[in-house]
């Protein structure tokens, strides 16, 4: 069997089980006090909606008790093609069916599957024929989470039974203990016990407050960001968060990215329409359109730490890594056609530099991200000038010797990007760092040079980050170093703590000296068991625990307790901090 047919029967038989949870759930719970809605297979298992009495984790044991009793009796999977009058004779007792057929059309025949003669479902399959298929199945119920019917957020919430499922026991082991090892990690819960940051349910989904441990780290991330753009001739801007509606006409944003941004009044009643801008691009053409331009004047590379809005559905919001608000670091270089590949190279080397610093080089691949042809109205642009301008890049990309992969209808609706995408501890891909090559905006927004022999010409646009959006990667950070940061980017460097009284005040003076010499260090005086501080210390994963007592104190040397097993005494405070020095300078992970 083919990988891909092996893996549409691993789906089929997911989703047969779904129809078995169902019915499970109905025999123990009461059919009539259960309602169904929807139970596609997923890349894990299964799940399934229900209308009913809370479930509590109890349960779960009684529920998979019932699926196998279902499963033993090899029961048949019976199709049944049906008019939708018969459909809706047949789940009259369920609402969420009945809302399903409603929407179809008058003359559709429709299909139901029998799981044995006392369970019926709406569905078009496929399934397995008799459950006696599933017997080597391997399944646990994951957990159970509020779903909004049909993902709309003023429907009614419904039960969803999440299942993992697989095709033996081993299989389904291997995958719990690789999940296990991944919610370690995982930063949307990590970050919040280690105090990164917090979500508020009155303010909303995707706006997190970065609390004072992740506000130091994305600070220290942006300082280091800012100056090595400095370095690499980068003007910076500050240009604002919003802007009138006429500003993103211009654009393109209002006509192809609306729907993904706030906007602030309405266009029928009110005179002035306002945005909060979803990108910095536009405001940052103000700043090369601020007086004439000459072939001289470029490359000109502008970048800001820049902070966007972007609408998302509540549903998609994720930790730190899909937001409503986020900062970014965003630039734009306008060039010459001469100038496009060593500025291409440039963004390159920058963004690569940058994750090779963190230590997530390893982890990420490149997609050359192009248009679909199919759906046009996404873009804008002619075909001749997409393949002129993609071919291009492709070329750009060969020549670098970039590592990529092809992605078709990933590009920006202005011209293909390059996308380093990263994938997080569940395996789910996102962008962290873009680089986008753009033809058609300048011309839209007149930007014009005068060239060396007189005539007008219109640059290209490089839209790029250098690290891209720093609480996302403050979450990949978190993720990849389960929560332990690098000396240089944590926000608690140092730990000194005093064995007992008699030794505070030496311990303050080391504090002192510490945080003279800019190293972030906190003092813990409390007057607790050491061992109950140093374990404190180290479940938070500070780097290092400076411990004193008063035989430190006589010698004037410090005990070290590094968070990876190191345990060292009799060291001279000088040149530990000499030690801390060459760690932080040096960007060690
Ligand atoms: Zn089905
Ligand atoms: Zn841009």
């Amino acid at each position: 069997m083919k990988e891909n047919e092996k893996e549409q029967e691993i789906q089929m038989c997911r989703h047969s089980l779904s129809h078995v949870l169902a019915k499970a759930v109905k025999n123990l719970f009461g059919k009539e006090n259960v309602k169904i809605a929807i139970g596609p297979a997923i890349d894990n298992g299964f799940y399934y909606d229900f209308d009913m009495e809370s479930i509590t984790q109890e349960k779960f044991a009684d529920i998979e008790k019932e699926m196998k009793a279902i499963i033993n009796k090899n029961e048949y999977f019976k199709r049944v093609e049906i008019s939708k009058k018969e459909a809706l004779k047949i789940f009259k007792d369920e609402p969420y069916k009945v809302e399903l057929i409603n929407n179809l059309p008058e003359e559709e025949i429709l299909t139901c599957y029998y799981l044995g003669d006392d369970y019926v479902d709406l569905c078009c399959g496929p399934h397995v024929e008799n459950t006696s298929k599933l017997q080597g199945y391997a399944y646990k119920i994951n957990r159970i989470s509020g779903a909004y019917w049909r993902n709309n957020e003023n429907n009614k919430m419904l039960q969803r039974i999440y299942v993992y499922a697989f095709p033996d026991k081993k299989q389904l082991n291997e995958y719990i203990i690789k999940i296990e090892e991944a919610l370690k990690r995982d930063h949307n819960k990590l970050g919040r016990e280690l105090e990164y940051f917090t979500t508020v349910d009155y303010i909303g989904q995707g706006l997190p407050i970065i609390l004072p441990k992740g506000s130091k780290t994305i600070q220290i991330l942006q300082r280091f960001v800012e100056d090595e753009e400095e370095k690499r001739g980068y003007l910076l801007t500050k240009t604002p968060f919003m802007s009138k509606n006429d500003l993103f006409k211009i654009s393109g944003h209002w006509d192809h990215y609306k729907d993904s941004m706030f906007v602030l009044g309405d266009e029928n009643k009110d005179k002035e329409v306002f945005c909060l801008r979803p990108m910095t691009c536009p405001f940052q053409y103000q700043v090369y359109l601020n007086k004439p331009r000459s072939y001289k004047d470029l490359p000109m590379r502008l970048g800001e730490t820049s902070t966007l809005f972007r609408n998302e559905a509540s549903g998609e919001c994720h930790g730190l890594i899909r937001l409503r608000q986020f900062t970014i670091s965003e630039g734009h270089l306008m060039v010459r056609p001469d100038q496009l590949e060593s500025e291409f190279k440039g963004c390159l080397n920058l963004g690569t530099f940058i994750l090779k610093t963190l230590g997530l080089y390893e982890d990420v691949s490149f997609r050359f991200s192009k248009w679909d042809e199919n759906n046009r109205k996404k873009y804008i642009g002619s075909k001749e000038q997409w393949e002129k301008v993609q071919n291009e890049m492709r070329k750009i990309l060969i020549d670098l010797d970039v590592d990529f992969y092809e992605a078709d209808g990933e590009a920006a609706f202005y011209g293909p990007k390059l996308d380093i995408q990263i994938k997080n501890v569940f395996g789910k891909e996102d962008t962290i760092i873009t680089i986008q090559i753009d033809f058609q905006i300048a011309e839209r927004f007149n930007m014009v040079y005068i060239d060396s022999d007189g005539s007008k010409k219109y640059p290209y646009i490089i839209h790029r980050t250098s690290l891209g959006c720093y609480e996302r990667t403050l979450a990949y950070l978190i993720e990849k170093y389960a929560g332990a940061l690098p000396l240089w980017i944590s926000a608690e460097q140092v730990r000194v703590m005093n064995i007992s009284d008699n030794s505070l005040d030496y311990a303050n003076s080391i504090y002192d000296e510490l945080s003279k010499e800019g190293i972030r260090a906190k003092l813990d005086a409390r007057n607790e068991k050491i061992g109950y501080k140093i374990r404190e210390s180290l479940s938070q994963k500070v780097p290092y625990i400076i411990i004193v007592g008063e035989g430190e104190k006589d010698q004037n040397t410090i005990s070290i307790r590094g968070r990876n097993n190191e345990n060292l005494s009799n060291v001279k405070l000088e040149d530990f901090i000499v030690r801390l020095k060459e760690e932080v300078s040096s960007h060690k992970n």
